[in-house]
């Protein structure tokens, strides 16, 4: 009964449908025309969609040129998709009113990898977190918009002080700190954090996520979070959505993914976690192997065959839809013939 309340649509904050993104990539106009060569299309991203609920985590992970970064820029409006939706709140981000798209766009925040490129190193902190209050007008006053400065200062565990400070006097993890603090500074309902720990030590890496996940709790946050580290998406996801060459090929609540991973690739993705213990070893699991291919030359069928250790000629040829399949009572989305077909 609970999952199915949590399926409902007014639990939904966003919903994206048949997401893709292809870049033009090819050889000038003049060169084609010499060499008689077609447009080249590099499908970053091809046919994603998922929802996310209200006050969860969703995680998206996979190596690198999955996709995973492109999707959350299009979530935020900084790439424009190729086709596809994107529904914030049940408007269409890309089909609304300039005003309904400002709205919108207050509602939702993004974190980047590297806190100190993403801050104005001539600013002052108090005068970076002010500026998201200051240009959506959500404060005018600015005995108003100094409390609201504070506040957020307080909420990330920095002092008002520090706002006289400028973000080379920080350290990584209070930089990162800092972009939280603005990107929190005008109630946003959600927040993309791409790759928001990747560059922090890991003891930094711990404070960033509990603070993130605290602040989830108190001031109501839904994240979309980017990784490749598996051990950081473990402890800061509901659900996780596993990507490859552009597509999501699993996607389920975290326990459920870790635990008993249905897709090859996420099999192999788990076994690439250094193994200390050599349990893994044991039950004949090995780490990933082979790379990538060429995105602008991707495999027939499965994108995932070639590197695939259970391929199958129709996995050669036929490419598996995203389908939701029955884990003991807990639904699985998979793309892959074997485990639709109850065999892996
Ligand atoms: Fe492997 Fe075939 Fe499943 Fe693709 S569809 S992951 S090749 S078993």
């Amino acid at each position: 009964m609970k999952e199915a309340n949590a399926n409902t649509a007014q639990s939904i904050l966003v919903r994206v449908r048949n997401l893709k993104k292809y870049f033009d990539v090819s050889a000038p106009w003049i060169t084609r025309v010499i060499e008689h060569k077609q447009k080249t299309l590099l499908k970053a991203v091809d046919g994603v969609s998922f929802d996310i609920r209200r006050g969860e985590t969703l995680s998206l992970v996979g190596e690198s040129g999955c996709g995973k970064s492109t999707v959350a820029r299009m979530l935020v409006g900084l790439y424009k998709p190729t086709s596809g939706t994107v529904e914030i709140n049940g408007k269409d981000l890309y089909k609304a009113s300039a005003e309904e798209k400002k709205l919108a766009k207050g509602k939702i925040q993004m974190i980047f990898q590297d806190p100190y490129a993403s801050l104005n190193p001539r600013w002052k902190v108090g005068r970076i977190v002010a500026e998201p209050i200051k240009s959506q007008k959500i404060l005018t006053n600015s005995d108003e918009i100094e409390a609201r400065v504070n506040s957020v200062l307080h909420l990330v565990n920095l002092s008002p002080e520090d706002k006289d400070k400028y973000p080379h006097q920080f350290s990584g993890g209070q930089r990162q700190r800092i972009s939280i603090a603005r990107a929190i500074a005008q109630h946003p309902e959600f927040l993309v954090c791409d790759e928001p720990t990747s560059a922090l030590d890991v003891s930094v890496q711990a404070q960033v996520l509990n603070l993130m996940i605290k602040l989830q709790k108190e001031v109501g946050l839904t994240y979309l979070f980017i990784s490749h580290n598996l051990s950081v998406v473990h402890h800061i996801s509901d659900r996780v959505g596993v990507m490859y060459l552009g597509r999501i090929v699993e996607l389920a609540d975290k326990r459920t993914l870790f635990n008993s991973p249905h897709h090859p690739y996420t099999r192999l993705l788990l076994d690439s976690i250094p193994d200390v213990t050599g349990e893994r070893a044991k039950h004949g699991r090995s780490p990933i192997a082979g790379e990538v291919p060429n995105p602008l030359n991707p495999p027939t069928g499965c994108l995932f065959h070639p590197r695939c250790p259970h391929c199958m000629e129709k996995c050669k040829h036929i490419a598996p839809e995203l389908k939701t399949i029955d884990f003991h009572g807990i639904p699985v989305q998979v793309a892959c013939h074997l485990a639709q077909e109850g065999k892996i």
